[in-house]
């Protein structure tokens, strides 16, 4: 019992489990007993085949053996141990103190020794010795397998990142990488080992990368975050963008690692850094400000774009003193197109047009889709009015040629307005509008062409407004007039048509004429009901005149491009012409050569309609628009009126009258009547007369004139020189 106050319990082996064999029962008993007293849980066998039992069926910390057993031995019992449990600790018990046989135990892994007849005290102390030891290798075994997980974890983490993580050495030369290089920019990561990171960097962003690094303010809590491009292995992949995050080591803080190679690295490290693929991101970035400033279907700068550029160009125009030009284009027809064959179609036609047009600038200027079928153009660098004129020329040349889209062959032309800077104004806003206005002159002219902005087209808004108010009420309140401007026979001096001109009696402004509010009647469509009422009231009294003994006389009305546009143009105009009970026959339209042009096809089918009634077709203002003469024998075309410049080229009656000498040459042999307009002087009117273009009409037989003045004219039979 005093042995339980010698040996106190030591808790941390108080559990170790022991297994005792001896083959003496009575040694075998005061051992168990001893170390049973000592608070270890203990297992006795008797013999060394009990203890291979004991070892096959339970765990043990320790086995003590004795060496010298009958049946089966010490060193067999080893070896059984060796089999079934490995860690299990071995102290053999010996009586011999021979010198071979314990150091055989020894070499066959036994611990330690104890000599019979044993010293409790030394036997219990050997014995703590070796379960201390055992339990150090033990933990040392722990720690290790932990320490393998936790790194083999590391490892793992570090390689499924979604990033790249890098070290670089003191020259920034890579001395780690994880594998995700290989699959983000296909390298190998042992193969950039020791290269330069500047060697993966996209050339334009290298010296900002290297620079980077430099900086001594970043740190663990402050790295430097940059965005770069970096070239992908493969040359034929684009350059990818990465987000690259990197820090110093701080080395104090540094573990150091456990295998050499890493320890390797670890000590050349100098940063820490990741990598972080961002190329959607900034792909994703890249197109919303595309978006922001293009249109998507055209892929050409948008209103927002044009504008920032234009204002740019006016400031550096300002500070050189330099003009600059704006246009504003405007498709012709798009819209028809558009509704008959579709948006798709439609589309197709704006990328065509697109493309057109942009064939023909410079670079540095700026076409926009201003939206709809509506572009603008900037010229940012021009020289004159030459210089513009020589674009718009070129622009409408280019449409010129059909589009071809699917199956459909289609014409568009493009109506050009034109602004200067700063003649047509020096603000962005000014510019724009102005050509806006000098396009819609274009359109209200027939269409495809173009026009400098002049300051007396310009209506200011209210102005505008207040026009359009008055023009709905001259429309109700009949204030609209015909005047008729004679068409006279050269040769007998007889008043053979009449073309009705419009006139607008404004109560307040006086008479008005088409120039003034034309543009604007076009503008809003109300040209619409304007021709109609100018058409009643022209048959209305030109059939009095018919009805009067003037049976051949000819009534020449002017057809705006938008009506003639209109798909009921025919229907209409023919409806009227019964309303009215007008003979066909004495109807002459006029359109000009642009309306024609605009699409051959359906005008063609109009015409033909109408010349089956016997309706007239006048080409008027013939020799300014197209010189495309091919149309003139596909329509039902029956009179030419030679435009006013060309008669005002006539001054000496010799020279600078060629055109006019073509185009009536060219008349006689279509075998088409004739006018020529704008006559004012008798030396025009006997060129005219000897070149056998014998129907006249200008001021020298007198300007257009209100009904009652007519009625006089026609009722003197001839009609005589006015001037
Ligand atoms: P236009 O068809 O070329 O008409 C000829 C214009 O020249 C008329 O101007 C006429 O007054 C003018 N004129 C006639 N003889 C002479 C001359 O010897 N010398 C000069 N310098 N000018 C002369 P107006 O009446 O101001 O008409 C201008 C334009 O307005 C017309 O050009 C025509 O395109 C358009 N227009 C006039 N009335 C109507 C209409 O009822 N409907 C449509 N759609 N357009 C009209
Ligand atoms: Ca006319
Ligand atoms: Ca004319």
């Amino acid at each position: 019992m005093t042995r339980e106050l010698t040996y106190p319990l030591k808790p941390s082996l108080t559990m170790a489990r022991i297994l005792v064999a001896d083959d003496d029962p009575r040694l075998l008993k005061s051992l168990a007993t001893l170390l049973e007293q000592r608070g270890y849980d203990v297992t006795a066998a008797l013999g060394g085949r009990a203890a291979c039992e004991e070892l096959s069926n339970q765990r043990f910390d320790l086995a003590m053996l004795d060496l010298r057993m009958p049946d089966v031995d010490g060193f067999d019992v080893m070896a059984h141990a060796a089999g079934v449990q490995a860690d299990c600790g071995i102290v053999v018990v010996s009586g011999e103190s021979s010198f071979s046989s314990v150091s055989r135990a020894l070499r066959r892994g036994a611990q330690d020794y104890i000599k019979k007849p044993f010293d409790p005290d030394e036997l219990l102390a050997t014995l703590e010795g070796v379960l201390g030891k055992q339990s150090l290798v033990r933990a040392h075994a722990d720690v290790q397998q932990r320490l393998e997980k936790s790194e083999a974890l590391h490892r793992y983490i570090v390689n499924s990142s979604p990033d790249i993580v890098f070290m670089l050495d003191e020259r920034g030369r890579f001395c780690f990488l994880n594998n995700k290089i290989e699959a983000l920019l296909g390298y190998r990561a042992a193969d950039l080992n020791g290269k330069h990171f500047r060697t993966l960097i996209d050339e334009q962003d290298v010296t900002r990368g290297t620079y980077a690094l430099q900086d001594p303010g970043i740190s663990a809590e402050n790295p430097r975050t940059l965005e770069v491009r970096i070239k992908t292995r493969s040359s034929r992949k684009a350059n990818r963008y990465f987000e690259i995050t990197a820090f110093p080591i701080d080395h104090e803080t540094w573990p150091l690692a456990a295998d050499i190679a890493a320890r390797e690295a670890s000590q050349k490290a100098r940063f820490y850094g990741t990598a972080r693929d961002i190329t959607e991101r900034k792909e994703a970035e890249a197109f919303i400000n595309f978006q922001a400033y293009h249109d998507l279907l055209t892929r050409l700068p948008n209103r927002a774009l044009f504008k920032d550029r234009l204002n740019l160009a006016i400031t550096q125009a300002r500070r050189n003193r330099r003009k600059l030009a704006v246009m504003f284009l405007d498709l012709d027809r798009f819209k028809i197109i558009n509704d008959t064959l579709g948006h798709a179609m439609g589309d197709r036609l704006l990328q065509a047009v697109t493309q057109r047009l942009e064939e023909c600038l410079r670079k540095g200027d700026t076409l926009s889709r201003f939206g709809g079928d509506e572009f603008t153009l900037l010229l940012p660098e021009i020289n004159s009015h030459e210089d513009a004129r020589g674009i718009a020329k070129k622009l409408i040349r280019a449409m010129k040629a059909p589009f071809q889209l699917g199956d459909h062959e289609v014409f568009v032309g493009v109506s050009i307005g034109i602004s200067l800077y700063p003649d047509a104004g020096n603000s962005l806003d000014q510019l724009i509008q102005n050509a806006d206005i000098a396009m819609y002159h274009v359109k209200a002219r027939g269409k495809d062409g173009y026009r400098f902005f002049s300051d007396t087209m310009s209506i200011d808004t209210a102005h505008r407004l207040n026009l359009e108010r008055d023009l709905r009420q001259a429309l109700d309140n009949n204030e609209l007039r015909v005047f008729y401007q004679p068409q006279v026979s050269a040769t007998t001096g007889k008043i053979v048509g009449l073309e009705a001109l419009v006139r607008w009696q404004h109560p307040e402004r006086g008479l008005l004429y088409p120039k003034d509010f034309l543009p604007l009647a076009e503008e809003t469509k109300l040209i619409v009901d304007l021709s109609e009422q100018v058409l009643a009231q022209a048959c209305r009294e030109v059939k009095r005149w018919i009805n009067d003994g003037h049976e051949g006389l000819r009534l020449a009305v002017n057809m705006s491009p938008i009506q003639v546009d209109h798909p009921r143009f025919v229907e209409n105009l023919l409806q009227q012409l019964h309303n009215q009970d007008f003979p066909p026959g004495n109807l002459e339209i006029e359109i000009t050569e642009n309306v024609i042009m605009s699409d051959l096809e359906q005008i063609s089918l109009k015409l033909r309609e109408l010349a089956n009634v016997g309706v007239r077709i006048a080409i008027d203002d013939f020799g300014t628009g197209y010189s495309s003469l091919n149309y003139l024998h596909r329509l039902p075309i029956h009179t030419l009126k030679v435009d006013q410049t060309f008669v005002r080229g006539i001054r000496t009656g010799e020279d600078g009258a060629c055109i006019v000498n073509a185009i009536v040459a060219m008349a006689h042999g279509l075998k088409l009547d004739i006018v020529a307009e704008g006559v004012e002087t008798d030396i025009q009117l006997s060129y005219l007369k000897g070149l056998g273009c014998h129907q006249v009409q200008g001021f020298f037989y007198g300007p257009a004139q209100p009904a009652d003045a007519i009625s006089r004219l026609l009722g003197c039979g001839a009609i005589r020189a006015a001037v």
